[in-house]
């Protein structure tokens, strides 16, 4: 059975973001990091497992403790899990603040030194991360989704300004197009139609 993320990735390549390319991959940006990665249009799937633990991929040794008991896993400094928990604390913000009100703070806090200095570091692990993806699959395009896509407004634009300074990848000639999740946060029933 496929997990949420490959559920939306499918569904995002059937029917969203990734659907004219043929090697592309999806990243579920939320609890946790998932994904799927398709190769000539099909879904590329190991005979072992699901594959594609890219939220276990290490990007800091010795780094944050990740749930599956490994340091410095992708998703302990990416996931939007992580993302919340930090401003909350950082911010001293109620731990059940929904995602509409805290967006709202982050837009009253958006000159906050320390908010930024957590964006920015968000930011920077992301790109380290997916230049570690597309150095590897070398796709056509990455779409992100999961609740990244409600932060969109806080995180998009810095995210896209780094990203296409090609500083973290190896082949600075062909950049992978990078996109939103069109399906938004139902991609992942859709896929589980299909
Ligand atoms: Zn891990």
């Amino acid at each position: 059975m496929r997990n949420d993320a490959k559920c939306a990735g499918l569904a995002e390549k059937t029917y969203g973001s990734l659907k004219k390319y043929k090697d592309c991959v999806f990243l579920c940006l939320g609890t946790g990091i998932g994904g799927s990665v398709f190769y000539k249009g099909k879904e590329f799937k190991p005979y072992r497992n699901s594959g594609f633990e890219i939220g276990h991929m290490i990007i800091k040794s010795d780094g944050h403790l990740c749930n599956c008991g490994k340091k410095g896993c992708f998703e302990t400094y990416c996931s939007i899990k992580r993302l919340k928990n930090k401003i909350i604390n950082e911010l001293g913000l109620d731990k059940s603040i929904s995602a509409v009100d805290l967006l709202k703070v982050l837009d009253i806090n958006k000159n906050n030194e320390k908010l930024q200095k957590i964006i920015k570091e968000y930011i920077e692990y992301l790109n380290i991360g997916l230049s570690n993806i597309i150095d590897i699959v070398e796709p056509q395009a990455i779409a992100l989704g999961g609740s990244f896509v409600y932060f969109e407004k806080v995180l998009y634009e810095k995210l896209v300004e780094l990203y296409y300074s090609k500083r973290y990848v190896f082949n600075k000639k062909e950049l992978p197009d990078l996109k939103l999740a069109a399906l938004g946060n139902d991609a992942g029933i859709i896929g589980a139609t299909i």
